[in-house]
């Protein structure tokens, strides 16, 4: 690799220390980039979010050496089973060579910072908000806050990781188009002891209940929302579980759930001259599927790799880096699309056409073809 241009401050900079950045960030340093990741945060992201990790985005944590912490942290899931009105339609089974992790996303953030420590301790700039990134032609230049103070940083490329709100996306008019797949959910985290290793999609014509075991004793439940329902209280969130599956989960009262819209939306130009958007930044993809993170980190091992090369090169060339990144985000919220409607509130006759498919999608010569799906194969 090149020298890096003395009079630059950084080879690259990243916006956004979330799972994404910090992974390119990794990538990155144990190349022997010089990089800087700015995080406006001073301290953890309180919020539970992305608990799946599927075997593309493991391929990439394995590349920067944490592949082994997140399977031995990690549940691994066993299988899934869709279910409508109290009978199983389909069951996949997921096998050790192609497995589907579950790690809570805190517990993943907290892997990638620590193996950012290893191979860059100066790296993570915590309490530093980015203002605003201009291309400059031969580099770019970044407005940034540390507290108080107001500074700029110059470097060869910025990539911006800042999130699905991204300001500075909207700032430099990148374009945010709205893609297919919105709909209501509620969430909650519940101790049980009996989560087990397989998650059960219930798809019945109340609308999606989904239940997944996690680490620790612990099980996530995710319902859709009905118009006119409140699922933010236990009450409220264990009645719709009961009325639609038959399980009494017997929440206690200090379980609150939380409300989330799946929305999907996808950028227009992931990248402008020496700027970059990735991750959620770049594609907002809904929850339902849990593709988000994991595509955020297929799109950094490109990232890494297109960036390794245009350094060495001294140009600004990211190769096929929008292009693949644009086709994988499509695809994904295709199917994200596809299971929101498979899980949407609908009258008998329609669920039970819903039903036939899902069905179909569990026999024999299908099943291959719907765990590669899921799993997200061919991404
Ligand atoms: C309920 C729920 C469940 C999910 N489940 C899954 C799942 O199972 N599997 C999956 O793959 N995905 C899942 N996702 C999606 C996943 O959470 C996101 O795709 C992932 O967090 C995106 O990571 P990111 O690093 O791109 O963005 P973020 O995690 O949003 O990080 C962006 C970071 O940028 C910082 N920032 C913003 N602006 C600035 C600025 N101007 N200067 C400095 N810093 C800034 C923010 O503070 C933040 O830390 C789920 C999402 C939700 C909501």
């Amino acid at each position: 690799m090149a020298p890096p241009d003395p009079v630059l401050d950084h080879e690259v900079v990243i916006v956004g220390a979330g799972p994404v950045g910090l992974l390119l960030a990794c990538l990155l340093a144990q190349d022997g980039v010089d990089v800087v990741v700015c995080e406006k945060r001073e301290g953890e992201d309180p919020r539970s979010r992305a608990i799946g990790i599927h075997p593309p985005g493991l391929a990439v944590l394995d590349r920067a050496g944490i592949g082994s912490a997140v399977r031995a942290g990690a549940l691994a899931l066993a299988g899934g089973d869709v279910l409508s009105r109290g009978r199983v339609l389909a069951s996949l089974s997921f096998p050790a060579e192609r497995p589907v992790l579950v790690l809570p996303q805190q517990r993943t953030h907290a892997l990638l910072r620590g193996r950012l420590d290893e191979v860059s301790p100066t790296a993570l700039r915590a309490g530093c908000t980015v203002h605003g990134v201009r291309d400059e032609g031969g580099f770019v230049r970044l407005r940034v806050d540390v507290g108080a103070r107001r500074r700029e940083l110059t470097a060869a490329f910025a990539v911006l990781a800042d999130g699905v709100r991204s300001g500075l996306r909207a700032e430099l008019g990148l374009g945010w188009r709205r893609r297919a797949g919105r709909a209501r959910y509620a969430m909650a985290d519940v101790p049980d002891p009996t989560a087990g290793s397989r998650a059960l999609l219930h798809c019945g014509p109340g609308g999606l209940v989904e239940s997944f075991p996690l680490p620790g004793g612990l099980r996530r439940w995710v319902v859709r929302t009905v118009e006119g329902e409140d699922l933010t209280t236990a009450d409220g969130f264990g009645a719709a579980i009961r009325a639609r599956t038959g399980t009494d989960t017997a929440l206690g009262p200090d379980v609150v759930p939380v409300s989330f819209l799946a929305a999907q939306h996808l950028v227009r130009t992931p990248v402008r001259g020496r700027i970059a958007v990735l991750g959620d930044a770049a594609h907002e993809i809904s929850p339902i599927g849990g593709q988000g993170m994991n595509l955020g980190w297929m799109d950094a091992g490109r990232l890494a790799r297109a960036l390794g090369t245009a350094l060495a090169r001294r140009d600004a060339e990211l190769g096929d880096y929008a292009r693949a990144t644009v086709r994988a985000a499509r695809a994904a919220q295709r199917r994200s699309a596809f299971y929101m409607s498979m899980g949407a509130p609908a009258p008998v006759p329609a669920a039970r056409a819903r039903e036939t498919l899902i069905r179909a999608l569990g026999t024999a010569p299908l099943r291959p073809w719907a765990a590669g799906l899921v799993t997200m194969r061919g991404l």
